[in-house]
């Protein structure tokens, strides 16, 4: 495989549906020296594509790039489990030298296709063998005549750029290789319309996106595919016959919507499924999309029950939440997206993370806390500790490698990243996140950690004795 053209890296940097685009022409922020180190593009790829549950996914590389990215995103399959073992080609110095990897790559495939009999193999190249030239896509295609499985190249060597071009490499390879090569089985109701719809950047973290499922069957959906949690390969190749795709994540893999739509017609909205304003927008944006006027009447009434039952729930714990002031340090739609939860919530989001987002992250950060909101690009503990102090902060939510910045300083924390153990998502999610945020503000440890030691009340008693 020849390295991608700059022209090509160019144009999925350049992504037109982006609105931030349109505004400066400067498409995705270039990659600076050091930036990779936040994932680097062969990262996003993988991150993005991991999820497809029933998929060999191979590394071609050294142990260090599978090693260092395999699994690291807390997504659910709720059938095969194929993606979780993780496979490269494993290349050594000796490997290079030799000029050994095409033929390494080969024997993985067959590996895997043998051991495994996937229903589809992808590849991912790294930085090494990009720069050794191994021709990647001819031996996928060597190896799908050879075992008549789908063998997809996904050409994402880390140099590329940063995590973000690696989400829409992805989705480039989804949309040249897979999607559109199968078609879907025809929809069984129960005498019901059935719509068929994708979610697009959908990574279903702790399963949440099974708390949003049960309520898209009710309004008699059918899910042809979330790109990619718990998804299938049969399904991402189907993608081409929805009526609506949804991309639950603002920008990893717009590329996929929008190209969705300038091949098949298919209109693409933006939403998300944190928060009660947010799911209940999505849902609308759904109907109205579809516009069959008996499916909006339908989705106003679950959406006016799902409120109902779950303000009833939150009516107790809200008060304990209500005017808690948060740091929420996160990257990306989360930025966004989780702050409108919080305010649902009646908490006060004092600062957001924007190293991970993009200008149109940051415009609906914007929208949502005022202009004058303070973004945090700097998520060193240090700055992230002085913020939380200049700004009285009662809890950080963060990433898991924020914890114990917050726990040394005896600060309440919440992890919100991709691996966490808890789903937020839906109405459902609401109450999950409301519990966990309660369990993390009152535990009891903070009165215990704060007080100060007793040999230090004995001291300042004694010290008290002697100068009385
Ligand atoms: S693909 Fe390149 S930048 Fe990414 S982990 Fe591997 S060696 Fe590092």
């Amino acid at each position: 495989m020849a390295l991608k053209k700059q022209s090509e890296l160019s144009a999925l940097l350049d992504e037109p549906a982006c609105s931030h685009n349109k505004k400066s022409k400067s498409g995705c922020a270039k990659p600076k020296p050091g930036s990779a180190a936040g994932g680097c593009a062969f990262d996003g790829a993988q991150i993005a594509l991991l999820p497809i549950a029933d998929v060999a996914h191979i590394v071609h590389g050294p142990i260090a790039c599978a090693g260092s990215s395999w699994d690291n995103r807390g997504t659910r399959s709720s059938g095969p489990s194929l993606y979780r073992l993780g496979m490269t080609t494993d290349l050594t110095e000796q490997d290079v030298i030799m000029g050994r990897g095409e033929k390494r790559l080969l024997h993985a495939i067959k590996q895997a296709v043998k051991e495994h009999s996937p229903p589809a193999v992808f590849v991912y190249n790294t930085c090494v063998p990009a720069l050794a030239g191994d021709d990647v896509e001819a031996i996928c295609k060597t190896a799908q005549k050879a075992w008549g499985v789908p063998v997809v190249p996904i050409d994402a060597a880390g140099f590329y750029g940063t995590k973000n071009l690696g989400n829409r490499i992805a989705g480039d390879a989804m949309v040249k290789h897979v999607i559109g090569t199968r078609e879907p089985e025809p929809a069984v109701g129960d005498g019901r319309c059935i719509y068929d719809i994708n979610l697009i950047g959908e990574y279903n973290i702790a399963g949440e996106f099974w708390h949003v499922l049960p309520l898209f069957d009710e309004l008699g959906y059918r899910v042809l595919c979330t790109l990619s949690g718990d998804a299938r390969f049969h399904e991402v190749q189907t993608m081409h016959r929805a009526r609506v795709n949804m991309m639950v994540c603002s920008k990893a893999m717009l590329n996929v919507a929008r190209s969705l739509e300038d091949r098949y017609g298919t209109p693409w909205f933006e939403g998300s499924f944190y928060g009660i304003a947010d799911t209940s927008a999505a849902l609308r944006d759904l109907a109205r999309l579809i516009d069959d006027p008996d499916l909006s009447e339908r989705t106003e009434v679950l959406i006016a029950r799902e409120e109902a039952v779950l303000r009833e729930r939150l009516l107790q714990a809200r008060p304990r939440l209500l005017g808690k002031r948060v740091l929420l340090y996160t990257g990306g739609v989360k930025s966004w997206s989780v702050v409108s939860a919080l305010q649902d919530l009646g908490m006060v989001v004092v600062a957001t993370g924007t190293k991970k987002s993009t200008e149109e992250d940051k415009e609906r950060i914007r929208e949502l806390m005022g202009p004058d909101t303070k973004m945090i690009d700097d998520g060193n503990p240090r700055a992230l500790l002085d913020t939380v102090k200049e700004l009285r902060a009662d809890i950080l939510i963060a990433g898991g490698r924020n914890m114990y910045t917050a726990l040394k300083a005896k600060v309440p924390f919440l992890d919100i990243n991709q691996e966490r153990d808890f789903a937020y998502a839906g109405y459902t999610g609401m109450l999950e996140l409301v519990r966990q945020l309660v369990a993390a503000l009152e535990s009891p440890v903070w009165e215990a950690v704060r007080r100060p030691a007793p040999w230090e009340q004995s001291c300042s008693l004694e010290v008290a004795a002697v100068g009385g």
